[in-house]
Protein backbone atom coordinates (compact mmCIF):
# COMPACT_ATOMS: atom_id res chain seq x y z
CA UNK A 1 0.00 0.00 0.00
CA UNK A 2 1.06 3.71 -0.90
CA UNK A 3 -0.54 6.63 -0.31
CA UNK A 4 0.32 7.90 -3.59
CA UNK A 5 -1.90 5.52 -5.16
CA UNK A 6 -4.39 7.49 -4.14
CA UNK A 7 -4.07 10.94 -5.48
CA UNK A 8 -6.87 12.56 -3.56
CA UNK A 9 -5.08 12.21 -0.52
CA UNK A 10 -2.55 15.09 -1.66
CA UNK A 11 -5.15 17.22 -2.60
CA UNK A 12 -5.54 20.92 -0.19
CA UNK A 13 -9.14 21.98 0.96
CA UNK A 14 -9.33 25.70 1.79
CA UNK A 15 -5.16 25.40 1.11
CA UNK A 16 -4.95 23.00 4.14
CA UNK A 17 -3.60 19.43 3.65
CA UNK A 18 -6.79 16.99 2.93
CA UNK A 19 -6.97 14.43 6.35
CA UNK A 20 -9.64 12.31 4.70
CA UNK A 21 -11.23 10.63 7.92
CA UNK A 22 -14.95 9.87 6.56
CA UNK A 23 -14.20 6.64 5.18
CA UNK A 24 -17.64 5.00 6.34
CA UNK A 25 -19.32 6.75 3.84
CA UNK A 26 -17.10 6.03 0.78
CA UNK A 27 -13.51 5.21 0.54
CA UNK A 28 -11.02 6.76 -1.72
CA UNK A 29 -9.57 5.06 -4.89
CA UNK A 30 -6.42 3.63 -5.77
CA UNK A 31 -5.07 4.27 -9.51
CA UNK A 32 -5.19 0.63 -9.93
CA UNK A 33 -8.77 -0.01 -9.71
CA UNK A 34 -9.27 3.15 -11.87
CA UNK A 35 -7.08 1.75 -14.34
CA UNK A 36 -9.04 -1.59 -14.44
CA UNK A 37 -12.15 0.59 -15.27
CA UNK A 38 -10.57 2.52 -17.98
CA UNK A 39 -9.19 -0.65 -18.95
CA UNK A 40 -12.33 -2.10 -19.27
CA UNK A 41 -14.07 0.87 -21.16
CA UNK A 42 -11.36 1.58 -23.36
CA UNK A 43 -10.61 -1.92 -24.87
CA UNK A 44 -12.75 -4.77 -23.35
CA UNK A 45 -16.04 -3.04 -23.66
CA UNK A 46 -18.87 -4.97 -25.15
CA UNK A 47 -22.38 -6.16 -23.69
CA UNK A 48 -22.03 -9.16 -22.12
CA UNK A 49 -23.68 -12.67 -22.46
CA UNK A 50 -25.69 -12.11 -25.12
CA UNK A 51 -23.03 -11.31 -27.81
CA UNK A 52 -21.44 -14.23 -30.06
CA UNK A 53 -18.06 -11.81 -30.93
CA UNK A 54 -15.47 -11.84 -29.67
CA UNK A 55 -15.58 -8.46 -27.59
CA UNK A 56 -18.80 -9.79 -26.10
CA UNK A 57 -17.16 -13.18 -24.54
CA UNK A 58 -13.94 -11.42 -23.62
CA UNK A 59 -16.34 -8.38 -21.40
CA UNK A 60 -18.55 -12.18 -20.43
CA UNK A 61 -15.53 -13.58 -19.31
CA UNK A 62 -13.65 -10.67 -17.12
CA UNK A 63 -17.21 -10.37 -15.69
CA UNK A 64 -17.48 -13.93 -14.65
CA UNK A 65 -14.29 -13.55 -13.46
CA UNK A 66 -15.03 -10.70 -11.37
CA UNK A 67 -18.20 -12.32 -9.85
CA UNK A 68 -15.58 -15.35 -8.67
CA UNK A 69 -13.16 -12.95 -7.71
CA UNK A 70 -15.89 -11.88 -5.47
CA UNK A 71 -17.00 -14.92 -4.18
CA UNK A 72 -13.24 -16.50 -3.15
CA UNK A 73 -12.79 -12.57 -1.58
CA UNK A 74 -16.26 -13.46 0.45
CA UNK A 75 -15.46 -16.99 1.25
CA UNK A 76 -18.75 -17.95 -0.69
CA UNK A 77 -18.88 -21.73 -1.74
CA UNK A 78 -19.32 -20.66 -5.35
CA UNK A 79 -20.07 -17.94 -7.53
CA UNK A 80 -23.59 -19.27 -7.70
CA UNK A 81 -23.94 -17.34 -4.40
CA UNK A 82 -22.88 -13.78 -5.27
CA UNK A 83 -25.81 -11.90 -7.32
CA UNK A 84 -24.48 -8.34 -8.23
CA UNK A 85 -26.44 -5.67 -7.15
CA UNK A 86 -26.66 -1.35 -6.88
CA UNK A 87 -24.56 -1.35 -3.36
CA UNK A 88 -25.86 -2.35 0.30
CA UNK A 89 -29.31 -0.61 -0.07
CA UNK A 90 -29.96 -2.23 -3.16
CA UNK A 91 -29.15 -5.67 -2.05
CA UNK A 92 -31.46 -5.73 1.04
CA UNK A 93 -34.18 -4.30 -0.91
CA UNK A 94 -33.84 -7.03 -3.50
CA UNK A 95 -33.79 -9.76 -0.76
CA UNK A 96 -36.89 -7.97 1.34
CA UNK A 97 -38.89 -8.22 -1.44
CA UNK A 98 -37.87 -11.42 -2.93
CA UNK A 99 -37.28 -13.33 0.50
CA UNK A 100 -40.90 -11.69 1.45
CA UNK A 101 -42.91 -13.25 -1.88
CA UNK A 102 -42.17 -16.39 -0.38
CA UNK A 103 -41.71 -16.96 2.95
CA UNK A 104 -43.80 -13.88 4.96
CA UNK A 105 -46.85 -13.84 5.44
CA UNK A 106 -49.70 -11.90 7.55
CA UNK A 107 -48.11 -11.75 11.24
CA UNK A 108 -44.93 -13.23 10.76
CA UNK A 109 -41.76 -11.66 12.46
CA UNK A 110 -38.74 -10.09 11.05
CA UNK A 111 -36.15 -8.95 13.51
CA UNK A 112 -33.41 -6.18 13.16
CA UNK A 113 -31.84 -4.33 15.90
CA UNK A 114 -31.58 -0.95 17.41
CA UNK A 115 -28.62 0.00 15.66
CA UNK A 116 -29.19 -0.53 12.45
CA UNK A 117 -28.45 1.46 9.57
CA UNK A 118 -31.82 2.68 7.70
CA UNK A 119 -31.24 0.13 5.12
CA UNK A 120 -31.27 -2.58 6.95
CA UNK A 121 -34.92 -1.10 8.49
CA UNK A 122 -37.11 0.14 6.07
CA UNK A 123 -36.97 -2.71 3.42
CA UNK A 124 -38.19 -5.10 6.20
CA UNK A 125 -40.45 -2.19 7.59
CA UNK A 126 -42.19 -1.76 3.66
CA UNK A 127 -41.99 -5.97 3.59
CA UNK A 128 -44.04 -5.72 7.31
CA UNK A 129 -46.61 -3.54 5.64
CA UNK A 130 -47.08 -5.53 2.41
CA UNK A 131 -47.54 -7.94 4.22
CA UNK A 132 -49.09 -7.47 7.70
CA UNK A 133 -45.95 -8.51 9.27
CA UNK A 134 -44.55 -7.48 12.41
CA UNK A 135 -40.70 -5.45 12.69
CA UNK A 136 -39.15 -6.56 15.94
CA UNK A 137 -36.31 -5.03 17.43
CA UNK A 138 -33.28 -6.81 19.21
CA UNK A 139 -32.01 -3.72 22.15
CA UNK A 140 -28.63 -3.37 22.77
CA UNK A 141 -26.42 -3.51 26.48
CA UNK A 142 -24.49 -1.10 28.29
CA UNK A 143 -21.62 -0.86 26.05
CA UNK A 144 -24.31 -0.26 22.43
CA UNK A 145 -23.68 -3.50 21.34
CA UNK A 146 -26.55 -5.93 19.96
CA UNK A 147 -27.81 -7.70 23.22
CA UNK A 148 -27.26 -11.64 21.67
CA UNK A 149 -28.80 -13.36 24.91
CA UNK A 150 -32.34 -11.20 24.44
CA UNK A 151 -32.76 -12.46 21.13
CA UNK A 152 -33.90 -15.99 22.89
CA UNK A 153 -36.81 -13.97 24.45
CA UNK A 154 -38.07 -12.45 20.69
CA UNK A 155 -37.67 -15.71 18.74
CA UNK A 156 -40.73 -17.27 18.28
CA UNK A 157 -42.46 -19.88 15.65
CA UNK A 158 -43.35 -16.53 13.57
CA UNK A 159 -40.08 -15.32 13.13
CA UNK A 160 -38.94 -15.45 9.52
CA UNK A 161 -35.42 -13.98 9.53
CA UNK A 162 -33.30 -11.88 11.31
CA UNK A 163 -31.04 -9.05 9.95
CA UNK A 164 -28.22 -7.28 11.45
CA UNK A 165 -25.12 -4.89 11.24
CA UNK A 166 -21.80 -7.07 11.37
CA UNK A 167 -19.82 -3.36 12.53
CA UNK A 168 -22.32 -0.09 13.53
CA UNK A 169 -21.63 2.04 10.83
CA UNK A 170 -22.07 4.56 13.75
CA UNK A 171 -20.14 3.26 16.32
CA UNK A 172 -17.55 1.30 14.45
CA UNK A 173 -18.25 -1.27 17.19
CA UNK A 174 -17.93 -4.90 15.81
CA UNK A 175 -21.29 -6.77 16.93
CA UNK A 176 -21.96 -10.22 17.85
CA UNK A 177 -23.31 -12.00 15.01
CA UNK A 178 -21.41 -15.15 15.49
CA UNK A 179 -23.81 -15.68 18.60
CA UNK A 180 -26.88 -14.31 17.04
CA UNK A 181 -26.31 -17.02 13.75
CA UNK A 182 -25.29 -19.75 16.67
CA UNK A 183 -28.91 -18.88 18.54
CA UNK A 184 -31.12 -18.49 15.34
CA UNK A 185 -29.66 -21.93 13.97
CA UNK A 186 -30.95 -23.36 17.07
CA UNK A 187 -34.66 -21.94 15.85
CA UNK A 188 -34.06 -22.64 12.13
CA UNK A 189 -34.16 -18.98 11.27
CA UNK A 190 -32.44 -17.64 7.97
CA UNK A 191 -29.80 -14.77 9.12
CA UNK A 192 -28.84 -11.58 7.32
CA UNK A 193 -25.52 -10.14 7.57
CA UNK A 194 -25.21 -6.29 6.79
CA UNK A 195 -21.40 -6.16 6.16
CA UNK A 196 -21.20 -3.01 4.81
CA UNK A 197 -18.68 -1.68 7.33
CA UNK A 198 -17.40 -4.85 8.00
CA UNK A 199 -16.10 -6.03 4.21
CA UNK A 200 -13.76 -3.04 4.12
CA UNK A 201 -12.05 -3.73 7.54
CA UNK A 202 -11.74 -7.46 7.82
CA UNK A 203 -11.74 -10.77 6.43
CA UNK A 204 -14.68 -12.31 6.02
CA UNK A 205 -15.62 -15.68 5.66
CA UNK A 206 -19.16 -16.02 4.79
CA UNK A 207 -19.03 -20.15 5.18
CA UNK A 208 -17.20 -19.53 8.41
CA UNK A 209 -19.75 -16.84 9.42
CA UNK A 210 -22.33 -19.43 8.46
CA UNK A 211 -25.04 -16.75 7.43
CA UNK A 212 -27.63 -17.20 4.78
CA UNK A 213 -27.06 -14.00 3.22
CA UNK A 214 -24.88 -11.45 3.81
CA UNK A 215 -24.33 -8.02 1.77
CA UNK A 216 -21.79 -5.25 0.64
CA UNK A 217 -20.81 -2.19 -1.28
CA UNK A 218 -17.98 -1.96 -3.24
CA UNK A 219 -17.64 1.93 -2.99
CA UNK A 220 -16.75 1.34 0.65
CA UNK A 221 -13.68 -1.37 -0.17
CA UNK A 222 -12.14 1.27 -3.01
CA UNK A 223 -14.33 0.01 -5.49
CA UNK A 224 -16.72 1.64 -7.98
CA UNK A 225 -20.23 3.71 -6.59
CA UNK A 226 -22.90 2.23 -7.68
CA UNK A 227 -21.97 -1.70 -7.52
CA UNK A 228 -22.34 -4.08 -4.49
CA UNK A 229 -22.87 -8.00 -3.41
CA UNK A 230 -26.19 -10.01 -2.47
CA UNK A 231 -24.35 -12.97 -1.22
CA UNK A 232 -26.78 -16.12 -0.75
CA UNK A 233 -26.14 -19.57 0.66
CA UNK A 234 -27.12 -21.77 -3.01
CA UNK A 235 -30.23 -23.15 -1.38
CA UNK A 236 -31.88 -20.38 -0.50
CA UNK A 237 -31.42 -18.53 -3.53
CA UNK A 238 -32.53 -21.29 -5.27
CA UNK A 239 -35.75 -21.05 -3.41
CA UNK A 240 -36.25 -16.74 -3.76
CA UNK A 241 -37.82 -15.91 -6.48
CA UNK A 242 -36.64 -12.72 -8.86
CA UNK A 243 -37.42 -9.40 -7.49
CA UNK A 244 -37.14 -7.59 -10.86
CA UNK A 245 -37.76 -8.73 -14.16
CA UNK A 246 -36.56 -8.08 -17.90
CA UNK A 247 -33.06 -9.48 -20.18
CA UNK A 248 -30.80 -12.21 -18.70
CA UNK A 249 -32.86 -12.93 -15.48
CA UNK A 250 -35.21 -15.10 -17.62
CA UNK A 251 -34.74 -18.67 -19.24
CA UNK A 252 -38.17 -18.39 -21.92
CA UNK A 253 -40.23 -15.56 -22.04
CA UNK A 254 -43.58 -16.71 -23.54
CA UNK A 255 -47.05 -14.44 -22.69
CA UNK A 256 -48.54 -17.61 -21.08
CA UNK A 257 -45.44 -18.30 -19.18
CA UNK A 258 -41.76 -16.97 -18.37
CA UNK A 259 -39.16 -19.13 -16.78
CA UNK A 260 -36.04 -17.79 -15.18
CA UNK A 261 -32.78 -18.03 -15.59
CA UNK A 262 -30.31 -20.36 -13.43
CA UNK A 263 -28.31 -18.57 -10.47
CA UNK A 264 -27.25 -16.01 -10.18
CA UNK A 265 -28.54 -14.59 -13.45
CA UNK A 266 -32.38 -14.79 -12.01
CA UNK A 267 -31.70 -11.76 -9.80
CA UNK A 268 -29.58 -9.49 -12.46
CA UNK A 269 -32.56 -8.41 -14.59
CA UNK A 270 -31.09 -6.03 -17.29
CA UNK A 271 -27.19 -5.08 -18.39
CA UNK A 272 -25.09 -5.38 -15.36
CA UNK A 273 -22.69 -3.60 -14.36
CA UNK A 274 -19.82 -5.34 -16.48
CA UNK A 275 -17.06 -2.49 -15.80
CA UNK A 276 -17.93 -1.75 -12.07
CA UNK A 277 -17.31 -5.86 -11.60
CA UNK A 278 -13.71 -5.53 -13.00
CA UNK A 279 -12.89 -2.21 -11.50
CA UNK A 280 -14.51 -4.18 -7.98
CA UNK A 281 -12.26 -6.85 -8.65
CA UNK A 282 -9.02 -5.07 -9.01
CA UNK A 283 -10.01 -3.39 -5.70
CA UNK A 284 -10.39 -6.62 -4.25
CA UNK A 285 -6.70 -7.32 -5.39
CA UNK A 286 -5.44 -3.78 -4.12
CA UNK A 287 -6.11 -5.17 -0.90
CA UNK A 288 -5.48 -8.33 -0.68
CA UNK A 289 -1.81 -6.74 -1.90
CA UNK A 290 -1.75 -4.87 1.32
CA UNK A 291 -3.10 -8.14 2.99
CA UNK A 292 -5.86 -8.43 4.33
CA UNK A 293 -4.68 -9.72 7.65
CA UNK A 294 -2.56 -6.62 8.17
CA UNK A 295 -4.79 -4.00 7.14
CA UNK A 296 -7.00 -5.31 9.45
CA UNK A 297 -4.36 -4.78 11.97
CA UNK A 298 -3.43 -1.32 11.05
CA UNK A 299 -6.76 -0.42 11.02
CA UNK A 300 -7.36 -1.83 14.75
CA UNK A 301 -4.69 -0.41 16.24
CA UNK A 302 -5.23 2.97 14.20
CA UNK A 303 -8.80 2.70 15.87
CA UNK A 304 -7.32 2.19 19.25
CA UNK A 305 -4.94 5.45 18.87
CA UNK A 306 -8.18 7.36 17.45
CA UNK A 307 -10.33 6.43 20.68
CA UNK A 308 -7.49 6.92 22.96
CA UNK A 309 -6.93 10.33 21.74
CA UNK A 310 -10.45 11.31 21.80
CA UNK A 311 -10.40 10.25 25.34
CA UNK A 312 -7.68 12.63 25.87
CA UNK A 313 -9.94 15.60 24.74
CA UNK A 314 -11.42 17.28 27.47
CA UNK A 315 -15.38 17.28 26.67
CA UNK A 316 -15.09 14.52 24.55
CA UNK A 317 -18.18 11.61 25.04
CA UNK A 318 -17.23 8.53 23.38
CA UNK A 319 -20.00 6.33 22.15
CA UNK A 320 -19.00 2.58 22.46
CA UNK A 321 -16.33 3.31 24.38
CA UNK A 322 -13.95 0.54 25.07
CA UNK A 323 -15.50 -2.21 22.67
CA UNK A 324 -13.59 -4.04 19.76
CA UNK A 325 -14.04 -1.98 16.85
CA UNK A 326 -13.40 -1.61 12.99
CA UNK A 327 -12.67 1.59 10.95
CA UNK A 328 -15.28 4.32 13.28
CA UNK A 329 -15.33 6.21 16.30
CA UNK A 330 -18.74 8.21 17.16
CA UNK A 331 -18.01 11.33 19.63
CA UNK A 332 -19.79 14.60 20.83
CA UNK A 333 -18.04 17.30 23.13
CA UNK A 334 -20.12 18.57 26.00
CA UNK A 335 -18.72 21.74 27.72
CA UNK A 336 -20.19 21.43 31.14
CA UNK A 337 -23.95 20.43 30.40
CA UNK A 338 -23.88 21.99 26.88
CA UNK A 339 -23.69 19.80 24.13
CA UNK A 340 -21.43 21.40 21.13
CA UNK A 341 -23.56 20.76 18.28
CA UNK A 342 -22.36 18.36 15.94
CA UNK A 343 -21.88 20.09 13.02
CA UNK A 344 -20.75 22.79 14.32
CA UNK A 345 -17.49 20.57 15.38
CA UNK A 346 -17.85 19.05 12.26
CA UNK A 347 -17.97 22.45 10.33
CA UNK A 348 -14.83 23.77 12.44
CA UNK A 349 -12.74 20.58 11.34
CA UNK A 350 -13.34 21.17 7.71
CA UNK A 351 -12.59 24.60 7.91
CA UNK A 352 -9.28 23.19 9.09
CA UNK A 353 -8.90 20.45 5.72
CA UNK A 354 -10.33 17.29 8.15
CA UNK A 355 -12.87 15.46 6.68
CA UNK A 356 -15.24 13.84 9.14
CA UNK A 357 -19.21 12.95 9.87
CA UNK A 358 -21.54 14.43 11.71
CA UNK A 359 -25.57 14.00 11.90
CA UNK A 360 -27.89 10.89 12.53
CA UNK A 361 -25.54 8.85 10.01
CA UNK A 362 -28.81 7.62 8.35
CA UNK A 363 -29.51 5.68 11.87
CA UNK A 364 -32.54 7.86 13.73
CA UNK A 365 -33.64 4.65 15.98
CA UNK A 366 -29.91 4.98 17.44
CA UNK A 367 -30.19 8.42 18.39
CA UNK A 368 -33.24 8.71 19.43
CA UNK A 369 -32.24 5.68 22.16
CA UNK A 370 -29.21 7.30 23.06
CA UNK A 371 -31.70 10.76 22.83
CA UNK A 372 -29.09 13.27 20.94
CA UNK A 373 -29.85 14.49 17.10
CA UNK A 374 -26.27 13.15 15.77
CA UNK A 375 -22.48 12.42 16.77
CA UNK A 376 -19.40 13.68 15.38
CA UNK A 377 -18.14 10.23 13.76
CA UNK A 378 -14.05 9.90 12.93
CA UNK A 379 -13.63 6.56 10.31
CA UNK A 380 -10.39 5.67 8.80
CA UNK A 381 -8.86 3.05 5.62
CA UNK A 382 -5.77 1.08 4.73
CA UNK A 383 -4.27 4.70 3.80
CA UNK A 384 -4.75 6.41 7.20
CA UNK A 385 -2.02 7.00 9.75
CA UNK A 386 -1.55 7.87 13.53
CA UNK A 387 -0.72 12.00 11.45
CA UNK A 388 -4.13 11.67 10.27
CA UNK A 389 -5.20 11.17 13.61
CA UNK A 390 -3.02 13.67 15.00
CA UNK A 391 -4.34 16.38 12.95
CA UNK A 392 -7.84 15.40 13.38
CA UNK A 393 -7.10 16.26 17.42
CA UNK A 394 -5.06 18.95 16.80
CA UNK A 395 -8.47 20.70 14.41
CA UNK A 396 -10.78 19.18 17.40
CA UNK A 397 -8.77 21.17 19.98
CA UNK A 398 -8.98 24.83 18.15
CA UNK A 399 -12.62 23.93 17.36
CA UNK A 400 -13.73 23.78 20.82
CA UNK A 401 -11.86 26.52 21.75
CA UNK A 402 -13.82 28.06 19.25
CA UNK A 403 -16.85 27.21 19.72
CA UNK A 404 -15.93 27.84 23.57
N1 LIG B 1 -25.59 -0.52 5.95
C1 LIG B 1 -24.59 0.07 6.61
C2 LIG B 1 -24.13 -0.51 7.92
C3 LIG B 1 -23.96 1.19 6.07
O1 LIG B 1 -22.96 1.78 6.72
C4 LIG B 1 -24.41 1.69 4.82
C5 LIG B 1 -23.82 2.91 4.27
O2 LIG B 1 -23.23 3.72 4.95
C6 LIG B 1 -25.44 1.03 4.17
C7 LIG B 1 -26.01 -0.07 4.76
C8 LIG B 1 -25.93 1.49 2.83
O3 LIG B 1 -24.91 1.34 1.89
P1 LIG B 1 -25.09 1.92 0.41
O4 LIG B 1 -25.44 3.36 0.58
O5 LIG B 1 -23.75 1.71 -0.21
O6 LIG B 1 -26.17 1.14 -0.25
Amino acid sequence: MNRDDFPILSETVYGKPLVYLDNAATTQKPRQMLDAMADAYLYRNANIHRGVHHLSQVATERHEQARQRVAEFLGARSEKEIVFTKGTTDSINMLAFSFGEAFVRKDDEIIVSQLEHHSNIVPWQMLCERKQARLRVLPLDGNLRIDASALEGLVNERTRLISVAHVSNVLGAIQPVEDIVRIAQRHHIPVCIDGAQSAPHMPIDVQALDCDFYVCSAHKMYGPTGLGVLYGKQEWLEQLPPAEGGGEMIDHVRFEKTTYNQLPYKFEAGTPDFIGSCAFAAALDYIDSAGRESVCRHESELTDYLERRLAETEGVRIYSKGTAKAGAVSFNVYQGDRLLHPFDVGTLLDRQGVAVRTGHHCAEPLMDYLHILGTVRASIALYNNREDIDALIAALRKAIAMLG
